[in-house]
């Protein structure tokens, strides 16, 4: 399906500038919702491809969008972060998606009257988290809080933590601001708020702004405890509701639930989580329902919720296992892991009817059967089952049909599903009642004739409601060929359409639960979820599908990731995410030769040549060492300093304060001087995977050749690199392995523990210290920094909004390469949180991360230094040590030129510039050629066609020959180099132009086509 019309999308970009996206690959992303329906069933959906994502930012641009859909005759589909799964964000054929992702302010806090004025899309996370310091809280929230939207919640409906003090979400909303489908702004409240928008799925329009109602923030008491049948929980939670216990939340899990978690991968990713000591309750099998209340309630509830406990054969789990749980509770979906899929069911039944219908369900569903319950006011219960299973399978067609027998019991006990969306209209008199049903249908009449606002939802029927209707009729005939159709016993994983067998897996077992989605920096700097992990999976998944096929767009998505891996902590299935795409770099560059990032290719030549990245000469490498250092360093020793490139080339200061630093400690060391060479990372993470070998082979040689057992890096990347993926290497090409790897900063807080450092000089600074990735989550390092800098008399410590595990990633290297007009933006999210922590200065330990904040402070004008540790600790023992900050920007400053030189636009333009000696190195009986085609009317056109066909066969022939004049011209465009690199471009220019050509070129001829044609018309 088509895009929208010119005329549309003429019209939308008019309203949101830049802020909509046409292209199929972002429409297909924003299709989707966490459901996956079986295949069987996918035709009779009335829903498809969106014609356009827009995304506002202003309610005035809402107003726009909805006044030009009624004028051009287009439909709208609301969205908030897209975490339900009854399809009610899945947009007709052709509709235009208003993803309200951007608008997420909180507008205003009123704490007398405990009410928050709130954007639409604010997340819950972050709601709460900026109520906290106000010492206010949020009275209920879903368990999807790290992903959902304020309004999406509104518009679906449901019941969260905190129901059973304060009932449904709709019940706590004061009044909400919405965007009618006639262009008119209305506020809802009361009644109507509860009747037209609540639940009504966005069907009745736009919410642009909700005022919602507000708790004190206290001290909170979380319990748990284990119920060994359905009728003893069902009698536990019926005294407590009698006792009329002022509890704030009830929730529960079976048994079976708890069986299949203890089956579950603990952690992912990296070394060192393994051997972190993680606190892991060994719980019974049995029903186990989590009890949530404010401390300061103790006296009301504590004794009574353990005589009723007891009462009916429940016992209470020891306060760790209780705390453990509570913090799970954002993971109800975590065993996806073991599907890959999940066939969901969620109903509402009367408590009074609980035993009754999970002892029904236990006889009825014959496979196993994961459910959560949720407890509400006016004693309702939502139960949230998953079936896990595999949709990959036919099987999973048939067993699907279970979803609809939970819901059939659930009526059978005046219970009902728990919404209606696109999948369960049918069900909509049920759900809603019938009077709001017609309600909404005569609001809908008088507002939205034409049915512009979210078609297909709610209301209404189609070949879908047949559909279920005959499932539901026939279920107790589907029912026991559904409880047959188990998913395989092994889930097999198998690359498929070149995706390789875990991502495959992992792409699949992706909840789209969004959790990852907002706090992904290559996401929050564009804002378009193809550059999300979950868009991401998505699309993997439709690789799969064969529906896309990957383009170089796609691939350039994939490289630009930061590697900041705070996806692999946010996801609540534990998948290694960020490794993912690690794998997808070698697959798509490494094995299938695509193109990598340009500027990757003069690092890879420059590094098969001069060992380094930074275009500086070998015999430099260890220039930064200090003179009264030297003589210290051995020849040969157990411990090796690994400075890297950039603290050998460009901040020095690291390079020189570290070994400084070591010597202080006592520690005896050596270097690897002129034979070091970068660690690799930089071609790790572009999938040249075969330079990464050759460097891997040369480091560890020459550290072997000096009898060295321990590494000691400033360079987080570089102490990545030695600790594991030189490690993973070594064990996939069965080579010994004997390296082992610290950061300075735990050599020095160890020096600094047993006396050996003593920080004598006073520092009067406030200082903040920056996380880097690769340092914190991907090696768990977080306090010796810390303690370091605290142990300096005088300098107080800040910390930032986000740190240690949540730390924000600078915004560097791959986005600094590959998209570097957006790591200004990133980086400037870090550094503004160290202005607002009131920091004097941003100390960070890592030479890169230190190149992009201040290159970041720079172009943002944000007048805050960015200093090193090492230097800060040398200040410390009273040593000063020159800042290369200076020299950071200056040698950034050339290496963002050849960035931008390298941009297929560019380089077509200085091939333009290099025509002349283009033609004159032209095969014999080319120019005659070319002559004769301007001669021929008609014939230029011809050419023009040609040219794709012909560059690829003239090229190799030309570059040659026209080499000399380029690299006359490259430093016309960049400016004057420094002398090394000057005296080095002879040899990597070439190189480079070869590595990047056969890729490159089908990018450059569009832009060089029309320029040689001109050129052939008037100069030859
Ligand atoms: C892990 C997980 C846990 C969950 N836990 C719960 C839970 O505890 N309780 C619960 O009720 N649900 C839960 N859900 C379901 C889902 O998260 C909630 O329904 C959530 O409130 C949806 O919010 P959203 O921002 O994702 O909305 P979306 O999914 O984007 O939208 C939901 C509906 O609202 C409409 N809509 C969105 N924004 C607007 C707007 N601004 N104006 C008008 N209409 C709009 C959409 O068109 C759609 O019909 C869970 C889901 C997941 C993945
Ligand atoms: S590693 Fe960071 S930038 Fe990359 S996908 Fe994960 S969160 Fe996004
Ligand atoms: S990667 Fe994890 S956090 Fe992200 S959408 Fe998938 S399951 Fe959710």
């Amino acid at each position: 399906m088509a895009a929208v019309t010119e005329r549309a999308e003429a019209g939308l970009r008019a309203i949101v500038g830049e802020r909509i996206r046409t292209d199929r690959v972002e429409r297909r992303m924003y299709s989707a919702d966490i459901g996956e329906m079986p295949r069987l069933v996918k035709p009779f959906v009335p829903a498809g491809l969106a014609g356009a994502v827009v995304r506002p930012l202003t309610e005035d641009e809402v107003i726009g969008i909805v006044r030009l859909a009624s004028a051009e005759g287009l439909k709208l589909v609301p969205r908030g972060a897209s975490t339900s799964g009854y399809g009610g964000v899945l947009p007709a054929e052709g509709a235009v998606v208003v993803d309200l992702s951007g608008m997420h302010k909180i507008l205003d806090v009123d704490s007398a009257a405990r009410t928050a004025r709130v954007q639409p899309g604010l997340i819950w996370e972050e709601f709460e988290r900026k109520l906290a310091p106000l010492g206010l809280a949020l009275r209920l929230y879903p368990s999807s809080t790290p992903s959902s939207s304020v309004a999406g919640w509104l518009a679906q409906g449901g019941a969260g933590f905190g129901s059973y003090e304060y009932g449904m979400f709709k019940d706590n909303v004061a009044s909400a601001r919405v965007v009618l489908p006639t262009g008119e702004v209305r506020e809802f409240s009361g009644d109507d708020l509860a009747n037209l928008v609540a639940d009504a799925e966005g069907i009745t329009g736009i919410i642009t702004e909700v005022t919602v109602m507000l708790r004190d923030l206290e001290p909170e008491t979380h319990r748990l405890f284990a119920f060994g049948s359905a009728t003893s929980l069902h009698a536990a939670l019926t005294a407590v509701s009698a006792a009329g216990l002022p509890l704030w939340s009830i929730t529960f899990l079976n048994p079976e639930s708890t069986r299949l978690k203890k089956t579950l991968p603990h952690r992912h990713g990296h070394p060192y989580e393994e051997t972190h000591a993680h606190y892991e309750p060994s719980l019974p099998k049995a029903f186990l329902a989590v009890i949530a209340y404010p401390s300061s309630r103790e006296a009301a509830i504590g004794a009574a919720l353990t005589e009723i406990a007891a009462r009916n054969g429940g016992s209470e789990l020891p306060p760790e296992a209780a705390a453990h749980e509570w913090e799970q509770r954002f993971s109800p979906m975590r065993l996806k892991r073991v599907g890959p899929s999940i066939i969901p069911t969620e109903v509402v039944v009367p408590l009074s009817s609980l035993a009754a219908v999970l002892r029904e369900i236990d006889a009825k569903i014959g496979q196993p059967f994961v459910l959560e319950g949720m407890v509400g006011k006016g004693d309702r219960v939502v139960l949230l089952g998953f079936i896990p299973h595999d949709s990959r399978t036919f099987a999973f067609n048939a067993a699907f049909a279970l979803s609809l027998t939970v819901i059939g019991i659930a009526k059978r006990y005046e219970g009902a599903a728990y919404s209606t969306g696109l999948y369960f209209r049918r069900e909509a008199a049920s759900v809603l009642g019938e009077d709001r049903v017609r309600r909404l249908e005569y609001f809908k009449r008088a507002t939205d004739p034409t049915g512009l606002m979210n078609p297909n939802k709610v209301l209404g029927r189609s070949f879908i409601d047949v559909v279920m209707g005959f499932a539901a009729t026939f279920e107790p005939l589907i029912r026991p060929i559904a409880n047959a159709m188990k998913p395989p016993a092994v889930v097999t994983l198998k690359e498929r359409n070149g995706i390789p067998e875990d991502v495959a897996y992992y792409a699949y077992a992706c909840a789209q639960c969004g959790y990852c989605v907002h706090t992904c920096e290559e996401y929050s700097g564009r804002g378009w979820m193809s550059h999300s992990p979950r868009g991401k999976y998505l699309y993997l998944r439709e690789v799969m599908e064969g529906r896309e096929k990957f383009d170089q767009k796609m691939v350039d998505t994939f490289l630009v990731c930061t590697t900041c891996e705070v996806c692999n902590t946010r996801c609540q299935l534990q998948l290694p995410v960020e490794h993912s795409w690690m794998t997808m770099r070698g697959k798509l560059i490494q094995d299938e030769g695509r193109m990598t990032f340009p500027p990757f290719e003069m690092m890879a030549a420059s590094l098969r040549g001069e060992n380094n990245i930074w275009a500086g000469k070998r015999e430099k490498r260890a220039d930064w060492v200090p003179e009264d250092i030297a003589p210290k360093i051995l020849e040969k020793a157990p411990v090796a300093y690994f400075a890297g490139c950039t603290a050998s080339y460009v901040n020095t200061d690291v390079a020189e304060a570290t070994v400084r630093l070591l010597d202080k400690a006592g520690i005896e060391f050596t270097t690897l001087g002129t034979d070091e060479s970068c660690c690799g990372i930089p071609m790790k993470v572009s999938g040249r995977w075969d330079v990464f070998e050759e460097i891997y082979l040369h480091n560890t040689t020459e550290a072997r050749k000096r009898g060295v057992k321990t590494i000691v890096t400033s360079c987080p990347a570089c102490g990545l690199v030695w600790k594991e993926l030189y490690a993973q290497l070594a064990a996939e090409r069965g080579d010994e392995y004997e390296f082992e790897v610290k950061h300075y900063s735990e050599i020095a807080a160890e020096a600094l523990a047993d006396g050996r450092l003593e920080f004598d000089h006073e520092v009067n600074k406030t200082l903040t210290f920056h996380d880097s990735c690769h340092m914190g989550r991907a090696q768990g390092n977080y306090e010796p920094p810390r303690d370091l800098l605290k142990a300096i008399p005088g300098v107080k410590v800040v910390e930032m909004e986000h740190n240690r595990e949540e730390g924000l990633c600078c915004g560097s290297v791959l986005t600094l390469i590959g998209d570097t007009p957006v790591a200004p933006i990133l980086g400037k999210m870090r550094l503004d949180e160290a202005v607002d922590a009131g920091a004097d200065a941003m100390i960070a330990l890592c030479p890169c991360c230190q190149v992009q904040l201040r290159d970041a402070a720079d172009k943002n004008d944000i007048d805050l230094p960015v200093d090193d540790l090492a230097r800060v600790l040398m200040e410390g023992l009273g040593l000063h040590i020159e800042s290369s900050s200076a020299n950071s920007l200056l040698q950034w400053g050339y290496f963002e030129k050849f960035i931008y030189l390298m941009k297929p636009e560019a380089m077509a333009d200085l091939m333009a510039a290099l025509l002349p000696e283009m033609m004159a190195a032209m095969p014999a009986g080319m120019l005659p050629m070319m002559k004769a085609a301007r001669a021929i009317p008609g014939g230029l056109a011809l050419m023009s066609k040609m040219m794709p066909a012909m560059m690829p066969m003239l090229l190799p022939g030309i570059m040659p020959k026209v080499m000399p004049a380029m690299l006359r011209e490259v430093p016309r465009r960049v400016g004057p180099l420094p002398e090394d690199m000057e005296a080095l471009m002879p040899d990597l220019l070439p190189k480079t132009v070869d590595a990047l050509m056969p890729n490159m070129l089908p990018l450059l001829i569009p832009h060089i086509t029309p320029k040689m044609i001109a050129y052939i018309r008037t100069e030859l």
